[in-house]
């Protein structure tokens, strides 16, 4: 077995009221015991953290955001900061989410700021790099990966990876059903790794690399047991607490 011990985090997005949220988090307390290997995160939105946080207190899982301000506190509209989530008792945070890439233009320089807001408000952030159907069917999976990667590197050093979680999330399989074929999957995670090691081995070997795109109950048993595949980041399937804990158990 890997010593890498796997992660399971689920991203709500912009997903449940208090009501479906008390019991999502109560089903899933429930099934915790099931659980015998998997660390257990999830990242509900903003509004719903002090709920979550209070439901999960006392249990094995955690919890974090799905994004955070690059600044500490001030005058930014709208916007919620690292130190915030940190008051609240967060591990995590997801940073670069394709949906934030595409939808609120984050550049790989922005993510990498926020990769950085993160640590320095004690979190651990999860950055999601992944390629589009265009670039994949133009042969540009490994390219792309490694560009959104090395922006962090580049700007914070490969030791700052030491305390983060990666997850590839290739973009024609978020949401859409479309799930990569184990096989594809472990390739670019072993190629993520071996860039890793390229820098640092050390930092490859422990770092956890999640997979993110329709995984689902039914096909995470299968993914999960790729050598280079630590974990998942699920959006939908993490809506439903009983398929969410057949992934966690699937790990
Ligand atoms: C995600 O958005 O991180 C994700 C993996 O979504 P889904 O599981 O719904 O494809």
């Amino acid at each position: 077995m890997s010593k890498r011990r796997p992660l399971v985090a689920g991203n709500w997005k912009m997903n449940g009221s208090q009501a479906e949220s008390t019991a999502l988090v109560n089903g899933i307390k429930q099934g915790l015991a099931s659980v015998n290997t998997a660390e257990v995160a999830v990242c509900p939105p903003f509004i719903l953290i002090p709920l979550v946080a209070t439901l999960l207190k006392g249990s094995n899982a955690v919890w974090g955001g799905q994004n955070l301000s690059v600044h500490k506190s001030g005058a930014y509209t709208g916007e919620t900061a690292g130190p915030m989530l940190k008051d609240y008792g967060s591990t995590y945070v997801i940073v670069g989410h394709s949906e934030r890439r595409s939808y609120y233009g984050e550049t790989d320089k922005l993510v990498a700021e926020k990769f950085g807001a993160a640590q320095a408000a004690g979190l651990i952030p999860i950055l999601c790099i992944g390629e589009t159907l265009a670039e994949r069917e133009a042969n540009q999976t490994e390219s792309v990966v490694a560009r959104q990667l090395d922006a962090v590197i580049q700007m914070h050093g490969i030791a700052a990876l030491k305390n983060s979680v990666l997850a590839y999330e290739p973009v024609w399989a978020i949401g859409t059903g479309k799930t990569a074929t184990p096989q594809q999957a472990q390739d670019v995670h072993a190629f993520i790794r071996g860039r890793l090691a390229a820098l640092d081995k050390g930092v490859a070997d422990g770092m956890r690399i999640l997979y993110g795109g329709s995984m689902k109950a039914s096909n995470a048993k299968e993914l999960m047991a790729q050598p280079d595949i630590d974990g998942g980041l699920i959006g939908g399937a993490s809506l439903v607490a009983e398929e969410f804990l057949n992934i966690c158990r699937a790990a």
